[in-house]
């Protein structure tokens, strides 16, 4: 088949800009998700493409629609845990295509196509699927046999959603009984790299992908049939902080793949070396000061967080393939795990999420904890967030205790009148940390959503006078601050 666009990794950092924009495919408006499952060869037509609802040249410029992509493979080598990763690969693939932007994995989709790909010729999606078949083919070569079902129209992509959440599901259902200290390797995924170069994600029994697209049983499958890319098996090594799951091998190896812009990683730290993130994050974690608490916001979640800040906004912050002390990018199901954030209080540092992302992961917040983490509909900026916390007797009010080690990790807030009595050397000492920066530091990271702006409140003033300071690798522990008034 003749396609009317080019293909080629270059064009994988291409950003189509709504002005650009003929048509958009799921995205924050419409449903839509990519799936792929296997099947015998025998039941595959190979490149064999079906189309249910209305095709591009079928589409009104400008709109937004319902999108599902779906393939079925086959292979000598095919097995289900592959079905995650070779899923993963549809947007590395699809973004070879000059025109066509695809954003996000599993349920989270979002493409956009270019009015000059349609100007070229790209009138319809059999084009597009052709080309990613031919891709999955020439770049996976242990696809034997491959087909694709896409779907737009509205209520076909909506039944078919709820399917595909089931089998997402039971997808990160499966590491929930396997844990770190269970194995001897973890897998790392380095896909990212070609937006994010120092990025690599560490994928371990205890902590699925950033993206949520890939478990550890997914890493260890792709890593058998194709050795040479990108998911490649990480020795554990020698065991540094189990707390925070800090071990050699997965140092060593993030330092080499990460060209050294970082040497090491604590897999269940939120402050302290933390993880990297790409920008593919399903979730961000941010810390706030005021609380000394972190609170979680999905990226289906538009308005902004009690920080003033909304998902698109933190997410310039996040990603890039920093250690970004203050933000995580985390995917949904490691919510699920035992060792989630256990290094920096776990659920207990937890004091705010959206309801629709804490009605998702309900069952697995610590009964004790449930009705002490607050949703927008009780808290909405920091005022609300400090009297919810309070009302509720939040740990992060009383003080934290470490549930795995018993080991105290923080005060609590120090009430008011147990600083009234100032004494000229704690007002001296004030006044020299009040000089100090705070965490999180601001530092501005690319952009990955379309139309996306930075804050204003997040861009150094001209003129200002403002120095903008960027903490690498730092940690600060301050344990008591008093501010008082200057007198006259
Ligand atoms: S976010 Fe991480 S695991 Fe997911 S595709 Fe990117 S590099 Fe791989």
């Amino acid at each position: 088949m003749e396609f009317p666009f080019e293909i080629s990794p270059m064009y994988e950092g291409e950003r189509i800009r709504k002005s650009d924009m003929y048509v958009e495919l799921g995205g924050p408006t419409q449903p839509g998700f990519e799936l792929v499952v296997s099947a015998n060869k025998d039941e595959i037509e190979d490149m064999k493409f079906t189309l249910i609802g209305p095709d591009l040249n079928e589409m009104e410029e400008g709109k937004a629609y319902p999108y599902a992509m779906i393939y079925r493979i086959a292979g000598e080598l095919v097995e289900k845990d592959l079905e995650p990763v070779v899923e993963r690969r549809n947007h590395d693939f699809q973004n070879y295509i000059a025109g066509y932007m695809h954003l996000n994995q599993r349920y989270d989709i979002w493409i956009r196509i270019s009015k000059s790909a349609v100007q070229k010729g790209l009138n319809s999606l059999e084009q597009i699927a052709k080309a990613t078949m031919m891709l999955f083919k020439n770049e996976l070569p242990f696809i034997e046999k491959i087909e694709a079902t896409y779907v737009t129209d509205q209520a076909e992509v909506e039944k078919r959603l709820e399917e595909a959440m089931k089998i997402y599901e039971e997808r990160d259902e499966r590491t929930l009984t396997l844990h770190d200290e269970d194995v001897d390797d973890f897998y790392s995924c380095t896909l990212c790299q070609s937006f994010a170069p120092t990025n690599v994600c560490v994928i371990s029994p205890d902590r699925v992908s950033l993206c949520g697209a890939i478990t550890w049983f997914d890493g260890r499958a792709a890593a058998k049939v194709d050795p040479e890319g990108p998911n490649a098996p990480i020795p554990k090594g020698e065991l540094v902080d189990e707390i925070g799951g800090e071990y050699t091998g997965v140092n060593e190896f993030a330092k080499e793949r990460s060209g050294g812009e970082y040497d090491r990683i604590k897999l269940h730290s939120f402050f302290e070396f933390p993880h990297t993130s790409c920008g593919c994050f399903e979730v961000i974690g941010f810390y706030m000061p005021e609380v000394d608490g972190i609170g979680w916001v999905h990226r289906g979640y538009d308005a902004p967080a009690p920080n003033g800040l909304t998902f698109s906004t933190m997410a310039g912050q996040t990603g890039g393939g920093k250690q970004v002390v203050g933000f995580l990018g985390i995917g949904i199901a490691y919510f699920r795990s035992p060792k989630f954030i256990q290094a920096d209080g776990g659920w207990k540092r937890t004091v705010w999420m959206p309801k629709s992302l804490k009605e998702r992961i309900q069952e697995f917040i610590p009964e004790d904890m449930r009705d002490k983490i607050a949703t927008e509909e009780d808290a909405s900026n920091l005022d609300e967030l400090k009297e919810f916390l309070k009302k509720v007797n939040h740990p992060v009010v009383t003080g934290i205790i470490r549930d795995v080690d018993g080991i105290k990790i923080t005060d609590g807030w120090i009430e008011e009148e147990e600083v009234t009595e100032v004494t000229p050397e704690e007002e001296a000492q004030a006044l020299q940390i009040r000089e100090q920066p705070q965490i999180p530091s601001m530092q501005i990271q690319p952009m990955y959503q379309p139309g996306y702006q930075p804050a204003p409140q997040m861009l150094p003033a001209p003129s200002s006078g403002v120095i903008k300071l960027v903490l690498k690798n730092a940690k600060i522990n301050i344990e008591k601050i008093i501010v008082s008034k200057e007198k006259d």
